[in-house]
């Protein structure tokens, strides 16, 4: 197998290197390189790293490992899937490695889930390496479509209780998914009292990708709440999530009582609720 740039042999070990935003660089030691190709969008890489086990790496940014997926797939999913009262028709954007999925399908309410991932060979290579993400996707309730989600919610006649935006970082196939255009059909395709949420990034190196989100956000829906978890894997560790909604509010009643913490891993009540309380220098970011 031929081996991408951003994995070298050095002194007989393989290691993963991760350039974050031009001035940082991660290396991690790998175990053994399971899978690699270049799709007609990206780089895709699953390898099995030494300290975090198996992970999802596109164009050289780790995406998700199985040490910790569960905090970010529950914090983007559970969150969403509560403050709405009773989620019956979820639309994923992005989310291809499958951990989103798995975390819908646990809501009874839930009666079908749309998950558009333009990348078909992600959600093949995961199915086969990452079934601990994806060996959900083949569920009864879930529908795949393999295309743009930036047309898709621009030419959808369906509409939707809950939408999550699990994307990769705002460069490549996912920048459109950072932009108005994209956020306005969101809201148009979400059904009275809808609720959106969204990966808003890093507050330490995407805080202007945060504040843009917030303030896109703000404009459009009449509820926006961001909120946060530590996601180890991730540089510098916190990461954010935005909530957008036509009614339901985090601070509705309700929301506690909704979260199913009894089938998660990190989500409780208590913590899902905090998860709004910001650092300070993010919600003076957002205030800005
Ligand atoms: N859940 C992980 C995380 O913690 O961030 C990773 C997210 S998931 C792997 C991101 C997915 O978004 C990728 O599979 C990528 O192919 C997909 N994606 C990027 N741009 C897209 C677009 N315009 N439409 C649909 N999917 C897109």
């Amino acid at each position: 197998m031929s081996l991408p740039a951003f994995i070298r042999e050095k002194d007989g070990d393989l290691w993963l290197t991760e350039v974050e935003s031009g001035h940082l660089r991660l290396e991690w030691k790998l175990k053994r390189v399971l899978h690699y190709e270049r799709s007609p969008f990206q780089e895709i890489a699953i390898v099995e790293t030494e300290t975090f086990g198996k992970a999802l790496v596109l164009d050289g940014v780790v995406q998700t490992t199985v040490q910790d997926e569960f905090i970010y797939n529950e914090m983007i999913s559970h969150v969403p899937l509560a403050v709405h009262p009773r989620p019956e028709r979820v639309l994923v954007i992005g989310g291809g490695d499958g951990g989103v999925v798995r975390e819908c399908l646990k809501y009874p309410s839930v009666r079908s889930i749309d998950m558009v991932e333009i990348d078909e060979r992600v959600t093949a290579a995961c199915y086969e390496h990452l079934p601990e993400l994806a060996g959900w996707i083949y569920d009864p309730r879930v529908r795949l479509r393999f295309e743009d989600g930036v047309a898709y919610v621009r030419d959808c006649k369906e509409q939707y209780d809950v939408v999550i935006v699990d994307s990769s970082d705002p460069f490549g196939p996912a920048t459109a998914l950072f932009q108005e255009e994209f956020y306005r059909n969101v809201r148009r395709v979400l059904l009275p009292g809808g609720v959106m949420t969204c990966q808003s990034e890093s507050p330490l190196f995407y805080m202007p990708v945060l504040k843009n989100t917030y303030r896109i956000l703000s404009e459009l829906f009449p509820v926006t709440r961001t909120y946060w978890a530590s996601v180890p894997t991730y540089p510098g560790g916190l990461w954010t999530f935005t909530l957008a909604s036509l009614g339901p509010d985090p601070g509705d009643g309700g929301f506690r009582e909704r979260i199913r913490d009894g089938e998660t891993r990190y989500v409780t009540a208590d913590l899902a609720e905090a998860s709004f309380a910001l650092p300070a220098f993010v919600r003076r970011g957002l205030a800005d």
